[in-house]
């Protein structure tokens, strides 16, 4: 377990984080990326731009 770095809320991560893997903090909604695993650290994702079709 960690907290959201946005609001503290805890966040549940997986049994075998990886670095740079994807999450949404259910309480707020923001995206986080797993920046370090010792320990664990979180952070906001970057935004990614919408950008599928052209
Ligand atoms: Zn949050």
């Amino acid at each position: 377990m960690c907290n959201c770095p946005v609001c503290d809320a805890s966040v549940t991560i997986s049994d075998d984080p990886v670095e740079g893997e994807l999450l949404e903090c259910e309480e707020c909604g923001t995206e986080l990326e797993i920046l370090a695993l010792d320990p664990i650290t979180l952070g906001e994702a970057p935004e990614m731009e919408e950008d599928w079709g052209e």
